[in-house]
């Protein structure tokens, strides 16, 4: 249920509406935009609720929301929403674009401090990078744990690039936390709710990557887990998802960017390399999410993508990346009027 009040109405009227959800064994989050405050009621609400809340001092509007998430919805929600990354706050979302790039996973200082300088140079504003590698099979590569969050740190200090990397299990949040500017929840564990709670109740932006076989629906509930807890700061990115082709990875699925974009006002990002696997794809498939709409890109570079110890045969060259960036660029002139 979305409790709208009179814009700019006074302190003690929403607070009036919030004691009364409280009072009847719900909960809320405030929503103070420009245009007026949205009380979003969550829990099990019921019929009369809808009167009482009417006839409140302040109150203009009282509807259900039939959706089954509501947080990330533009009904409570209406404008988009701007997510600001790390101490140098880089913005994402609402016309802000920006790529996140690095290797899959942390392999040493001198590789990820290595392509830090290279991506940033070509125009990325955030390090990717993972120290907890969740791995199809157990006896592969599974990361650096504790010792690459320090690596990353490392490449943060040298580059002062915020950085962005997984977080798999609820108890590893608060170490991951420690060092992350953005918490990433891979397609794996969409749907691991504890996690999704545990993420909820840090103050670091969350990234939810799409389940490889979740609906749009299921995606955003997974980011109203997060939401819920408090924490409002959801990236959404579209990784692609499993069909029955076989040539590529997964199937990139563009329909996702302007579909969810009119369901939710969270930024969207596209991830062209899990996406389709294959290197010679990442640049056309970047090209055509921008085209689309998304707010980002998250990209995987490798000094070395032949030795890489994970996914080296989506990661790009950092020549590769810069030419990305390039055709990124142009398409995003094209798609403003050149502005
Ligand atoms: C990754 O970003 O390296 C990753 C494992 O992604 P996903 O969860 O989308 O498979
Ligand atoms: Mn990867």
């Amino acid at each position: 249920m979305i409790v709208v009040m009179a814009h700019h109405s006074a302190h003690a009227n929403v607070e009036s509406v919030v004691t009364h959800i409280r009072e009847r064994g719900l909960s809320s989050q405030l929503n103070e935009g420009v245009e007026r405050t949205v009380i979003g009621v969550l829990g099990e609400v019921y019929d009369e609720l809808q009167d009482e809340l009417t006839l409140m001092p302040g109150v203009v509007e009282v509807f259900r929301i039939s959706k089954p998430y509501k947080l990330a919805s533009r009904d409570f929600h209406e404008s988009d929403t701007v997510v600001y990354i790390g101490e140098s706050r880089v913005p994402i979302g609402a016309g802000h674009f920006t790529v996140f790039a690095g290797p899959c996973a942390v392999e040493s200082e001198e590789q990820t401090v290595a392509t830090a300088k290279a991506v940033k140079k070509a125009g990325a504003k955030v390090l990717r990078g993972g120290a907890f590698k969740p791995r199809t099979s157990p006896y592969s590569f599974r990361g650096l744990f504790e010792d690459g969050l320090k690596i990353l740190s490392s490449a943060r200090s040298e580059t002062g690039m915020p950085i962005i990397t997984e977080v798999m299990s609820p108890k590893d949040v608060d170490l991951v936390a420690r060092y992350a500017d953005v918490l990433q929840v891979g397609a794996r564990n969409m749907q691991n709710y504890s996690l999704l709670d545990e993420v909820g109740m840090t103050d670091k932006p969350v990234m939810v990557k799409r389940g490889m076989s979740a609906s749009y629906e299921d995606w955003l509930l997974a980011a109203e887990y997060v939401m819920a807890k408090g924490n409002h700061q959801v990236i959404l990115t579209e990784r692609g998802i499993r069909t029955f082709e076989t040539f590529t990875r997964n199937t990139f699925d563009l329909s996702a960017i302007p579909a969810v974009r009119s369901m939710s006002h969270l930024p969207i990002v596209a991830d062209p390399s899990h996406s389709t696997g294959r290197y010679f794809m990442v640049r056309p498939m970047a090209m055509a999410a921008t085209a689309a709409g998304a707010d980002g890109l998250i990209i995987e570079v490798h000094p070395n993508p032949d030795m890489a110890k994970c996914d080296g045969a989506q990661s790009l060259t950092f020549d590769n990346f810069s030419s990305l960036m390039n055709s990124v660029k142009a398409i995003r002139e094209a798609i403003s009027g050149g502005n």
